[in-house]
C-alpha cells in the first residue's frame, strides 16, 4: 500500500540545529517506570520506537546530579560512566533505525526529596517538598548556582559521550528551572530574581552553556510551558510566558512546548480530547523561527497534517500514542491507517511512574517486554502446530488472544454469548466520556474480521457440553467477571449481613444494561477507580440525587496515579454529587443505609431508595470448572477426545484492569506451542556499575 500524498508533509526532514530529523514524528520525553534501574529494557523500548519510524526518540527525565533524586520513581540519570554506558545502549538502537536520540536533562528542585542519595535538595528559595515529603529545600546561594551550572554542563558532556543528538534544558513542570522563572515562587533579590530578565537568567545561562559544551554535535532543546497556569479547563493564562519565549526565542535549536497543568497536558480521554493544547500554542510559532513540537495525543494523521499545515507546530510530539503504537509513523508512511493501534487515553502507562514499576499499556501489551520477553509489537512467531483453538468470550482478553493467535496462523473459533464483540469494553465505552475506550475492541475487531483463519460465533453462550462437542485442540476461556451486589470488598471483607431488598441494590452491570434506579441513590465505592464516578454521572444525567460514599479519604483515589483524580472530583461536584469520604457501608434495609466512619466506627443514617455497590467482581469461572470436570470424567472413561490444554485468562481468572486482560490474551497467544521455562519466564534487567 502506498501512502496518501496528503501525508507527505509528515515525512519531510526537519533541521534541528546541527542535526536533522528524518521526519516530523517526535517522541517527546516520557517516563517508563524503567529509568536508570532497567537499562536494557528501556533501550529496547526506545529502539522499537525508532524502528517504528519515530524521527526523534527521547529519554525520560534524566537527573544531572545526585542532588536531583526522585526515588521511588525510576527516573533516568547521567551521573557517571555507568550511565553513559546504559544510555549508549539506547542511542545505538535509535541510530540503527535512523532516528535522533534526545536526552532530557533534569534538575528536580523542590520536587525531589533525595530519599536515595540523602543529599539536601535545593531550589530558588527554601520551600516545601512538592510531593508532600516533610523536607524543605535549601535556598540556592551563588555558589550553588555556579555548581548547578557546572553539573548541567558535565551532564550535557556525558549525554554527548553517550551519543545523544539532542540535549534538553528542562524548564517546566514545576521543577527547579520553572521555579526560577515564576514570580510566584521566585522571591530572590539578587540578579536571579525580580525582573523578568533576572528570572530568565539561569535558563538563558544553561542554554548558552549547553550549546557551548555540546552544540558542535548536539542540538539544544528547551522544554517550556506555553502558559503560566489556568483553571485546568483549557482556557490558558499565558501570563509572562509569551515574553519569556520571545526573549529566548532564537537561542535554543528547538522548542518543546507543553503546559503547566499535567492533568490537561496528559489528560485522560474522559476529560481531554485530541489536539487539546492548540489554544495554548496559538502564539508560539510567531515568536520564534526555531522548530516547535508539542503533544496532543495525536493518533489521526489528518489532525497531524492540520497542525503542520496551519503552522501550529513543526513536529508531531507524542508520548502515549507512541507507547500504544510504536509503529504509528510506519503505518502512516505505508498507507496502513486502519492498522494504527490508537491510544485510548486511559493513562495506565503513567502508573509505571507512580508505582515504580515497568509501564503497561492497555492497547500495546508488548511495551516494556521488548527485551525481557523478546516481544515485538508487529511481529509474532508463526504457529507451532496445526492445532485449532476455541476461544470463549470476546472481551479484551479473548479478542487479543484471537487476534494474536490468528496472526500466528492458528485456526481460531471465537464464541461469544452476546450479539456483538468486545465484552466489558463494549459496555464501558458507552459510559460518559469513555467512548475512546472502544478502540480496544475496534483495533482488534478490524484485524480479526480480515482473517480467513478466524471464525466468529456470536450469540453463542457455550455450555460445557458445547465446548466439548467442538473438539478443539486448545480451549481458552475468557468469560469475564460480574460485579458483586453484596457489599463485599476491601472494606467489608465479608458480604454484608443486612443488605437491602435485591431489587433496590444495583451494580455497575445493572447500570450498563440500562437497569437504573429512579430515586435518591447511594453509590458505594470500594473500587476507587473510575467506575463509581461514571455511574454517578449516568444517574445525575437522569436527575437522580446521588450520594457517593467511599472508605478512602478521597474519591477515586487510584485516579491520582492515572492523573485524573482532581478532574473526577471536580466533575462530581459540578454535576451535584454529594461526596462522603472515610466511610464504609454497614447496612441497608431498603429505606435507610447506615454508613460508618472508618476511624471511629460511628454510624450515620442516609435515607435512599437504592444502593449501587461498586466494590469487587466475581470471576465468571463456572464454565472453566465445568469443562475441567468434563475432561476429568472423560479421562476416567478414556474416551477419544482430549484437549491438549484448557486455560482461563483475563477477568475470569483474576478480575483486573483492561490492560491486564489484553496482556493475558497476548501472552497466551505468544506462548502457545512454545517452551517457557516455568522458573525463568523472562530475563531480568540489571543496572550497570563502573568504577569511576
Ligand atoms: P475480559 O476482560 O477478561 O476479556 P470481559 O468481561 O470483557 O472479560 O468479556 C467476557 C466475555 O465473555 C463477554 O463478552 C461475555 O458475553 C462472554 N461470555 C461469558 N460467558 C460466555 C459463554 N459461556 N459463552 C460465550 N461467551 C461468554
Ligand atoms: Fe494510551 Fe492507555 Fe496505552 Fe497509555 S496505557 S498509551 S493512555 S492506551
Amino acid at each position: 500500500m502506498s501512502r496518501d500524498p496528503r501525508y507527505d508533509v509528515l515525512f519531510e526532514p526537519v533541521k534541528i540545529g546541527p542535526v536533522t530529523a528524518k521526519n516530523r514524528f517526535y517522541q517527546v520525553p516520557h517516563c517508563t517506570g524503567l529509568g536508570w534501574l532497567r537499562p536494557r529494557m528501556v533501550a529496547a523500548l526506545r529502539g522499537m520506537k525508532a524502528e517504528g519510524g519515530w524521527g526523534v526518540v527521547c529519554t525520560e527525565y534524566c537527573s544531572i546530579h545526585p542532588t536531583s533524586d526522585d526515588i521511588p520513581h525510576p527516573y533516568a540519570s547521567l551521573w557517571d560512566q555507568g550511565d553513559i554506558k546504559a544510555h549508549s545502549l539506547m542511542t545505538e538502537q535509535v541510530h540503527e533505525h535512523g532516528g535522533l536520540a534526545g536526552a532530557e536533562l533534569w534538575v528536580g528542585g523542590s520536587s525531589s526529596a533525595n530519599l536515595f542519595t540523602n543529599e539536601v535538595a535545593m531550589d530558588v528559595s527554601s520551600m516545601p517538598n512538592a510531593s508532600g515529603v516533610p523536607y524543605q529545600t535549601r535556598a540556592m546561594d551563588k555558589s550553588d548556582i555556579r555548581a548547578l551550572r557546572c553539573w548541567h554542563r558535565e551532564a550535557a558532556l556525558r549525554a554527548k559521550a553517550a551519543n545523544f543528538d539532542i540535549v534538553y534544558v528542562y524548564a517546566t513542570h514545576h521543577y527547579l528551572l520553572s521555579n526560577f522563572l515564576s514570580s510566584k515562587t521566585n522571591n530572590r533579590t539578587d540578579e536571579y530574581g525580580g525582573s523578568l530578565e533576572n528570572r530568565v537568567r539561569l535558563v538563558r545561562e544553561l542554554i548558552e552553556e549547553t550549546k557551548d559544551a555540546v552544540g558542535d554535535k548536539c542540538a539544544v532543546a528547551v522544554r517550556f510551558s506555553a502558559d503560566e497556569g489556568g483553571e485546568g479547563n483549557g482556557n490558558p493564562i499565558i501570563g509572562e510566558h509569551r515574553e519569556m519565549i520571545e526573549m529566548l526565542g532564537e537561542l535554543p535549536d528547538l522548542w518543546d512546548i507543553n503546559i503547566n497543568d499535567y492533568s490537561r497536558e496528559m489528560g485522560v480521554s474522559r476529560f481531554v480530547k485530541e489536539a487539546s493544547l492548540e489554544a495554548y500554542m496559538s502564539y508560539v510559532k510567531s515568536v520564534t523561527t526555531k522548530p516547535v513540537v508539542t503533544v496532543g495525543r495525536f493518533t489521526s494523521p489528518d489532525t497531524m497534517i492540520s497542525q503542520i499545515n496551519r503552522g501550529i507546530v513543526d513536529f508531531i510530539g507524542a508520548a502515549r500514542p507512541s507507547i500504544a503504537d510504536p509503529f504509528l509513523p510506519k503505518k502512516i508512511e505505508e498507507g496502513r491507517i486502519d492498522e494504527i493501534r490508537e491510544c485510548i487515553g486511559c493513562n495506565n502507562c503513567y502508573v509505571g511512574d507512580g508505582k515504580s514499576s515497568p509501564l503497561r499499556c492497555t492497547q500495546n501489551p508488548t511495551i516494556g517486554e521488548e527485551w525481557r520477553r523478546g516481544w515485538h509489537p508487529e511481529k509474532i512467531e508463526i504457529k507451532g502446530s496445526d492445532s485449532i483453538v476455541l476461544v470463549i468470550g470476546s472481551g479484551p482478553a479473548g479478542l487479543e488472544a484471537t487476534r494474536s493467535l490468528g496472526n500466528r496462523g492458528y485456526n481460531v473459533l471465537l464464541a461469544e454469548a452476546d450479539s456483538h464483540l468486545g465484552g466489558r469494553v463494549a459496555r464501558e465505552c458507552q459510559l460518559p466520556g469513555l467512548s475512546e475506550w472502544g478502540r480496544v475492541r475496534d483495533y482488534r475487531t478490524n484485524q480479526i474480521l480480515k482473517m480467513p483463519n478466524v471464525d466468529i460465533y456470536l450469540e453463542n453462550r457455550m455450555s460445557a457440553d458445547d465446548v466439548m462437542a467442538m473438539e478443539a485442540d486448545h480451549i481458552l476461556i475468557a468469560t469475564g467477571a460480574t460485579w458483586k451486589a453484596n457489599g463485599q470488598g476491601n472494606y467489608n471483607i465479608q458480604a454484608l449481613a443486612e443488605f437491602g431488598p435485591a431489587d433496590q441494590v444495583y451494580t455497575p452491570d445493572d447500570i450498563m444494561a440500562g437497569n437504573l434506579p429512579s430515586g435518591p441513590t447511594l453509590i458505594y465505592d470500594d473500587d476507587h477507580y473510575y467506575m463509581a464516578s461514571v455511574i454517578a454521572e449516568v444517574l445525575r444525567e437522569k436527575n437522580i440525587p446521588v450520594t457517593l460514599v467511599t472508605p478512602e479519604s478521597m474519591v477515586s483515589s487510584w485516579g491520582d496515579i492515572t492523573a485524573e483524580q482532581a478532574q473526577i472530583n471536580r466533575r462530581l461536584l459540578e454535576v451535584g454529587v454529594d461526596i462522603i469520604t472515610a466511610h464504609g457501608l454497614a447496612s441497608y434495609d431498603g429505606t435507610e443505609a447506615q454508613i460508618e466512619c472508618k476511624y471511629t466506627g460511628k454510624l450515620k443514617p442516609i435515607t435512599v431508595e437504592a444502593v449501587v455497590t461498586v466494590t469487587m467482581r466475581t470471576p465468571n469461572d463456572d464454565l472453566f470448572r465445568e469443562v475441567e470436570q468434563k475432561i476429568a470424567e472423560r479421562l476416567n472413561k478414556q474416551e477419544d477426545y482430549e484437549p491438549k490444554s484448557l486455560t482461563r485468562i483475563g477477568d475470569c481468572e483474576a478480575p483486573a484492569i483492561i490492560a491486564a486482560a489484553v496482556f493475558a490474551g497476548h501472552r497466551y497467544a505468544r506462548e502457545l506451542d512454545t517452551e517457557i521455562d516455568p522458573d525463568n519466564r523472562m530475563k531480568f534487567d540489571r543496572v550497570f556499575y563502573e568504577e569511576a
